[in-house]
């Protein structure tokens, strides 16, 4: 018989352990247990739903239950559903590869698959290290990297080692390598004290400083492109990129570019390199690549790097590294399904008058006392909360705003995640106008309500 709601409730309490989740708060209230989707909208066990606020974790492009998608898998399950990439190909992981080397910028023409964001950074941080030691003219001294202040790369070692959120990586301190950093480029509280309006991007005058000092040390920098999503949906001024890219061009470093949030639409292009004219030498990507069905990532490199890792068996350029399930043939499949149906249904085309929905709702919202800053790029927002405007002051941990606020919205309808007091919106891009108006009205609701509650 199926478990009764009841027991899946108990179940979930008793055994489930999630993900960045405080389990003891979790624990205290009944559990919202997803049962289906249809588009852009969650169901729960009672049937109640949801719009889909954050894309199920930022990763959602199309909605759920996508034909073209579910048509991809159902077909490859009459194929075959795993086989090793271990010396061995499949057909689905052939045809991506090809693919992805087809549309990714430049010269970026070796694809190496994996399973999540935090797999493809590890492995990119890895070929970096491993390519200076043993290319033709080989740069041992090449061993550390560059990252900005309040990154977030996954949560594997390596990538906590150039992630820079304390409270997800202070802990690991004592197991992790040491990282050069630049200063984040976070402008409403801008840590060199200066105003967007009035600075030079001082910012990224210090990443050129440290990349010009410390080059000869430098494997890589690596950067998450126009927007730091994890440290709070933190929009990078334009040029940042740009500037970055030349100046580790000139001195020999290494640009490792994590394009797992930004990438397949997100901030309104294919990749956000494209819209700084940037190739880098790595380009990692993950949470869009399947369209959020099933977990794929990928690690994107050109023939220089790739070249060092040739020669015979016994010399032992091998890159050792490897994960079960990498090009998992249906995973790979519905990758492929997902950028044939970005394609054909003009889906980042279309998105311009849905970027003007979100941003107008956005001015609204950036109206209200408890709204410090409202941050957009493409089709993805944060709205900072603030107790005091003028003085950018935090609401106290313990309020947990930002949760307050988006329980409400749950309760209104519309399932969003906060990152900390920075209430996220990243619906999935197939969003009709519609429903992207209800959800921006349901936020706009819930923030209103808040405001209430902090007087
Ligand atoms: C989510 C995220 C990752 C990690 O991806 P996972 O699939 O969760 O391991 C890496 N980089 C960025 C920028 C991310 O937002």
């Amino acid at each position: 018989m199926d478990a009764t709601r009841k027991q899946l409730e108990q179940w979930d309490h008793e055994h489930l352990w999630h993900p960045f989740t405080a389990m003891s708060a979790y624990t205290s209230e009944a559990p919202v247990i997803i049962d289906r989707a249809e588009g852009c909208y969650l169901y729960d066990l009672d049937g109640k739903r949801y719009i889909e606020g954050v894309a199920s974790m930022w990763c959602n492009l199309h909605g759920h239950q996508v034909p073209e998608l579910d048509n991809a898998i159902r077909d490859q399950l009459d194929r075959v559903a795993h086989s090793t990439l271990l010396g061995l190909s499949n057909t689905p992981a052939v045809k991506l590869a090809r693919k992805l080397a087809e549309i990714a910028p430049g010269n970026l023409s070796h694809v190496f698959f994996s399973d999540d964001g935090a797999t493809a950074n590890e492995i990119a941080l890895k070929m970096a290290f491993q390519y200076w030691q043993q290319r033709d003219d080989p740069r041992p001294k090449k061993t550390k990297y560059l990252a900005l202040s309040q990154a977030y790369h996954g949560d594997t070692l390596g990538d906590v080692s150039i992630g820079d959120i304390a409270h997800f990586h202070a802990m690991f301190k004592p197991l992790l390598f040491d990282t050069y950093r630049a200063p984040q480029p976070y402008c409403y509280r801008c840590p060199l004290g200066l105003e967007r309006a009035t600075c030079q991007i001082d910012c990224v005058a210090d990443l050129e400083t440290l990349v010009e000092e410390h080059h000869e040390e430098l494997a890589a920098l690596v950067v998450e492109p126009l927007v730091q999503g994890a440290a709070g949906m933190i929009v990078v001024p334009e040029g940042y990129l740009k500037r970055a890219r030349e100046v580790t061009k000139a001195h020999d470093v290494l640009l490792i570019v994590d394009e797992v949030v930004t990438a397949f639409g997100r901030v309104g292009s294919m990749f956000a390199c494209d819209l700084e004219d940037v190739v880098p030498d790595m380009m990692t990507l993950a949470k869009g690549l399947t369209g959020g069905y099933l977990p794929l990532a990928a690690t994107l490199t050109h023939s220089e790097i790739y070249n060092a890792f040739l020669g015979k068996p016994e010399e032992y350029r091998t890159f050792f590294h490897g994960h079960t399930y990498c090009g998992n043939p249906l995973g790979a499949v519905v990758a492929m399904a997902n950028i044939d149906l970005i394609e054909k249904s003009n889906l980042i085309e279309k998105l311009p008058p849905k970027i003007e929905i979100l941003r107008e709702s956005l001015d609204r919202m950036s109206e209200l006392p408890i709204v410090g800053e409202v941050r957009k790029k493409g089709m993805l927002a944060g709205i900072e909360l603030v107790a005091k405007r003028e003085t950018k002051s935090p609401f106290p941990v313990e309020m947990r705003m930002g949760n307050r606020v988006c329980r409400e919205a749950a309760q209104r309808g519309a399932w969003i995640r906060p990152l900390g007091d920075v209430v996220v919106l990243m619906p999935p891009l197939s969003i009709e106008e519609n429903l992207l108006r209800e959800l921006c009205q349901i936020t706009l609701d819930s923030l209103k309500e808040a405001s209430n509650w902090s007087g």
